[in-house]
């Protein structure tokens, strides 16, 4: 795709230098893909030569500009990192959701996948569902927190103001410390996620299922070990939290659908880990 209204590639990730024509530039698979007629400034962050993953005793930070291959490699189970944190089981389902060639997983990165802020952004839905908090940079110093489970608003829409940019994403020691699981649906075998949920279940006890792909923007919902849900209460917690306007209606999937799906699975997360015994035999006995 040539973008042929760029006047200018600028090498900087420094927010009092965008200007109104200017887009952060990461991988690119989104800005040479779907082009533009108005963009006139492409701000490249990847020369910002930021490291891509750092981790202490408090978590791990991602970078925006750490590639999707990367996160993959963090995901690797047989590694003292996957060892340490046990959350991180669901890091190579969410890269897999992302059906896109090496190439691909080579170029885009995690800020790119969340500022593009569809439904289906597998990154959006790794990082909400580990309570990632996004750090963003604005222009005149300008610098915030924000859960990435609130960042991202809607379909293709999302909290950054404009000239802000994401610096990175702190996924947090409790979350990693969690038992995670993972389910997700598409209507074909290589389609775009229709329906990508996410539970935990924190050392404190807690259940925490985030709900992404089926509805327009990511929605969490958070049970304390004294207040874990039966069947009947985690579908009226889903009821109260996602309104039929909120399921996301497009090619990929029907919002009936993308609802009934996930009812369903967010039933299977909680079986899972909640430890609850299978079909047949009498709930909590
Ligand atoms: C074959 C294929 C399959 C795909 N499948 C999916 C899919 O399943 N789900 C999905 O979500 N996407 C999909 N995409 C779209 C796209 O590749 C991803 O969303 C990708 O993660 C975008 O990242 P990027 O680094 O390439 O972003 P870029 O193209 O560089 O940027 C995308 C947008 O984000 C902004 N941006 C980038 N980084 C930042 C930052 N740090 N702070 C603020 N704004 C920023 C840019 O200005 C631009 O508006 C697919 C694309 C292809 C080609």
């Amino acid at each position: 795709m040539d973008l042929n209204t760029i006047e200018a590639w600028v090498p900087t990730a420094d927010p009092d230098e965008w200007r109104q024509g200017d887009a952060w530039l990461a991988g690119g698979t989104v800005l040479y893909s779907y082009g533009s007629q108005t963009l006139r400034r492409l701000l490249d962050l990847t020369t910002a030569g930021w490291e891509p993953v750092t981790q202490d005793d408090g978590g791990i930070t991602l970078a925006s500009t750490c590639t999707v291959a990367r996160v993959w490699e963090l995901g690797d189970p047989a590694s003292a990192t996957a060892a340490r944190w046990p959350g991180l089981a669901v890091v190579r389902p969410c890269c897999d959701a992302f059906v896109a060639s090496f190439k691909i997983w080579n170029l885009s990165t995690v800020g790119g996948n969340i500022a593009t802020s569809l439904p289906a952004g597998p990154m959006t839905s790794l990082a909400a569902g580990l309570d990632g908090v996004a750090t963003l940079w604005g222009p005149h110093g300008g610098l915030r927190e924000l859960p990435v489970a609130e960042l991202v608003t809607g379909d293709g829409a999302n909290a950054l103001a404009p000239g802000e940019l994401i610096r990175s994403i702190r996924l947090p020691a409790h979350a990693l410390e969690a038992r995670t699981a993972f389910r997700r649906l598409s209507l074909s075998n290589l389609g775009r996620s229709g329906v990508l949920l996410i539970g935990r279940r924190d050392r404190d006890g807690g259940f925490v299922l985030t709900v992404t792909a089926s509805t327009k923007r990511p929605v969490q919902l958070r049970f304390p070990a004294g207040a874990l849900p039966d069947a009947p209460g985690l579908a009226a917690a889903i009821d109260a939290a996602i309104p039929a306007a909120l399921y996301h209606d497009d090619i990929h999937g029907h919002p009936a659908w993308r609802r009934d799906m996930t009812y369903r699975l967010a039933e299977e997360l909680r079986r899972e880990l909640l430890d609850v015994p299978g079909p047949g035999s009498q709930e909590g006995a």
